[in-house]
């Protein structure tokens, strides 16, 4: 019994002889198994609180209620931090956000059950996650973050808390489509993407085929450092890095990185803390290694899992740009698409549950709205390059549309 229970917070001093001793030792045993009754109702009341929150600019503060059955001599229920107050003096109690004085970042807290010498019974951390519009919009960045064989419905079906806060202030689109022009598979899929132009063009058709590459249709990426930028571009499928974004731009122009999603993510998330780069590309690969195992369908639980392992993904790369030092004063855009769907265990016909697709442009400085028709993931390039201000010259004959401005 002595052993499982906590230590009480400031161990009294126990006389050293007689039946006082005894009675001081009975007296902690007490208040030390009061404690453990206070710690084990606070810590179950706010395991069910939840308070990972992320907010965009003008967005509601949240009110989060939740019932409080600790005897109010356990001590009191506190905040850590100014933003978020705890008030409710019986059975009920609020957490209520208040971001007047917060910049863009990710903000932590905790809500503390603290005991009358101020130790800490019980605990549970809050993290909001706030954007803002920058002051000015003349320090304009980019990620570009490409889910591998996502279909729309399976996208829309998963838990994806990350993605979804995106969509909440995006131009967007969810029933888009590929690149019309060959087969739907990854290379002509991501050569599309990130040259805006299809096919017909572009002359990949198929995946580790590039020989006849037309080479002039160039990649966002070559074009971005044409204009004087340079990009963090990390993969999860080789031939985005090995073949797509141009090998002729050198290390001091693009950083490359390959790896399984989670670690290329992390990777990527890294270099955007500290990054001076304007521009930052992640491709992940989970959707179309699972549709291609177990099925791509909203049906199928695996394909679902991998949809959400990219969120889990995004979250970490989303973390990355919060956490930079000058993010308050950048204006950031998240540009997220798929090269293809895919309809049992694989993809690359020219019908709807392969074509369909879709696009998400978000960021604080976007006004949300719905993409009515026409959208395709050949819009990525032209998004991408008008955000940076690099200008589309029109006989690069770009097939896609900008979507942000
Ligand atoms: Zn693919």
């Amino acid at each position: 019994m002595w052993a499982c229970r906590p230590a009480p917070p400031s161990a009294p001093d126990v006389a050293s002889s007689g039946d006082s001793a005894a009675a001081d030792v009975q007296a902690m045993d007490v208040a030390a198994m009061d404690a453990s009754a206070c710690i084990a109702a606070a810590t179950a009341a706010l395991s069910s609180v939840e308070l990972e929150l992320r907010l965009w600019d003008g967005e509601p503060a949240p009110r989060v209620e939740f019932a409080w059955p600790v005897a109010p001599e356990c001590g009191a229920l506190v905040s850590s931090a100014p933003w978020l107050e705890v008030t409710g003096t019986n059975a009920t109690r609020t957490a209520q956000v208040d971001t007047s004085a917060l910049r863009t970042g990710i903000h932590r807290a905790a809500i503390e059950l603290r005991a009358s010498d101020g130790s800490v019974l019980a605990s549970k951390s809050a993290t909001l996650r706030l954007f803002r519009p920058p002051a000015t919009r003349d320090d304009r960045r980019v990620m570009v973050i490409g889910y591998d064989g996502a279909r729309p419905d399976a996208v829309e079906a998963a838990r994806t808390p990350v993605l979804d806060f995106l969509r909440r202030r995006a131009v967007q689109s969810f029933d888009a489509r590929t690149q019309l022009a060959a087969q739907t598979v990854s290379a002509p899929g991501w050569m599309s993407t990130f040259t805006g132009v299809d096919p017909s063009r572009h002359r990949v058709v198929s995946n580790g085929e590039y020989a006849m590459r037309d080479s002039a249709h160039r990649t966002f990426v070559a074009r971005a450092v044409d204009a004087g930028h340079r990009a963090v571009v990390s993969t999860a499928w080789e031939e985005v890095t090995t073949q797509i974004v141009e090998t002729s731009l050198g290390a001091t122009s693009v950083e490359r990185n390959f790896g399984f999603d989670s670690f290329a993510a992390r990777w990527l998330a890294q270099r955007a803390r500290t990054g001076v780069e304007r521009l930052y590309v992640q491709h992940l690969n989970a959707p179309d290694a699972a549709g291609h195992s177990t099925g791509f369908s909203l049906d199928n639980p695996r394909y679902i899992e991998a949809i959400e392992s990219c969120d889990q993904n995004l979250g970490v790369l989303i973390d990355g740009v919060l956490a930079r030092a000058t993010v308050a004063r950048e204006d950031w855009l998240f540009v997220l698409t798929t090269d293809h769907g895919g309809r049992g265990t694989t993809h690359g016909p020219l019908d709807d549950d392969n074509r369909r697709i879709w696009f998400v442009a978000s960021g604080p400085s976007i006004t949300p709205a719905t993409i009515a028709a026409g959208a395709s993931h050949m819009d990525t390039a032209p998004t991408v390059l008008d955000w940076l201000g690099v200008a589309i010259d029109s006989s690069w004959g770009l097939q896609g549309v900008s979507r942000a401005r």
